[in-house]
């Protein structure tokens, strides 16, 4: 069987690494907000490029405590709008709700699956404050013109970097091109932790002293409380692992970076859409999260790889404008985010799939027809 994932085969890899520094981690008797947090944040903030990383306890609460951090600040306040294209992981929308915002939803480009730039002016209104670019599959969504709409309408820019830690636009990465940006180290993720962990980083450091407030009951000074905080706190043993495999991301990616190429050279179904990306092996901009088709007969083709032995997945099946947690949403429409959702499908790639299973899954794929 070909495995959509293997995260047991990703982490063996690691595993002496990965056992030292957990009984370095045990020995030490410290577990929380220590030494080895301190180094990965500074090594994160190096890979990123940003001047401030912030280790938080998931990339949910890394959008979050962003958004909380503006509205502290006074940059953000209760009810003003945030975009975040349409298509999205509903995470990104529930950071929004979740601290007191509007997320206002615009539809993506239908070749890149990201937010559709050129359509963002046109749903600004007086209450718009911010955008939450999401690289979506691990393909970096920026252009100069997000960067002229944001001065002109003194946006904020977020990047929700969870799926495409690593990848670059005109030598700058993600975490490195917004205001601020949010990681998740789900354990599926490009870099992932043995657990739960995420990460902001940021180049304002009003902002990174706030969400580091923010994330720990909103204190510096323990039993002096500044503001209604949370508990977000990377844990130590998540910061020594993530430390361990920050340092294999880039291979990691190169090895993506060449499965992706595979499919792209080998998938020959007229039925199916590929990811268009030019030069996909020298392309920074993509570090392949997902490897993501689009095809009319999904459902079949899903239940023909499946009995072939090839684990498929949907992301996503549903879109979040059409989820009961928004229900005040359901009778919007979103034909190009509809039409996504209902002819996506995932093929296996991650770092440790062979070329020869990848090869297997396009001979599948080239011999159906629905
Ligand atoms: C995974 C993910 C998140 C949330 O990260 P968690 O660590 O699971 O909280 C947010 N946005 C996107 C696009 C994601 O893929």
């Amino acid at each position: 069987m070909i495995k959509f994932s293997d995260l047991q085969k990703i982490n063996e890899q690691y595993r002496e690494d990965l056992k030292r520094v957990s009984a370095e981690v045990i020995d030490s008797g410290w577990y929380l907000l220590g030494e080895r947090l301190a180094v990965f944040e500074k090594s994160l903030q190096k890979f990123t490029g940003s001047t401030h990383a912030i280790g938080v306890g998931n990339g949910f609460d890394a959008l979050f405590l962003i958004l909380k951090g503006y509205i502290e600040l006074g940059i953000l306040k209760h009810g003003d709008e945030v975009i975040v294209p349409a298509n999205t992981y509903i995470a990104t929308l529930l950071s929004v709700s979740n601290a007191g915002l509007h997320p206002v939803l615009v539809e993506p480009d239908i070749s890149s699956y990201n937010l559709d730039i050129s359509k963002i002016e046109e749903h600004i209104t007086t209450k718009t404050k911010a955008v939450i670019v999401v690289h979506l599959y691990g393909r970096v969504c920026w252009s100069s013109d997000i960067e002229v709409l944001a001065k002109k309408h003194k946006l904020k820019i977020i990047e929700d970097s969870a799926q495409a830690i690593g990848a670059s636009w005109n030598e700058k990465k993600t975490g490195a091109l917004g205001d601020a940006a949010a990681f998740s180290f789900y354990p599926t993720k490009n870099l992932g932790a043995l657990g739960d962990a995420g990460a902001i980083t940021t180049y304002d450091a009003n902002l990174a002293k706030m969400v580091r407030k923010l994330a720990n009951y909103g204190s510096n000074v323990k039993y002096r409380h500044e503001y209604k905080g949370v508990n977000s706190r990377m844990d130590e043993i998540q910061a020594a692992f993530l430390q361990v495999k920050l340092n294999f991301l880039d291979t990691e990616n190169k090895i993506r970076r060449e499965l992706a190429n595979f499919y792209l050279q080998n998938l020959k179904n007229p039925d199916i859409h590929l990811p268009r990306i030019e030069h996909p092996l020298s392309n920074e901009s993509h570090v392949w999260h997902l490897f993501v088709i689009r095809v009319q007969s999904r459902e079949i083709l899903k239940e023909f790889l499946e009995k072939n032995g090839v684990q498929v997945l949907i992301h996503y099946p549903i879109p979040p404008h059409q989820q009961q947690a928004y229900a005040e949403l359901n009778h919007h429409s979103f034909p190009i985010t509809e039409k996504i959702h209902k002819e996506v499908l995932s093929l296996p790639l991650v770092p440790v799939h062979s070329f020869k299973e990848i090869e297997q899954v396009c001979g599948l794929i080239n011999n159906f027809s629905a």
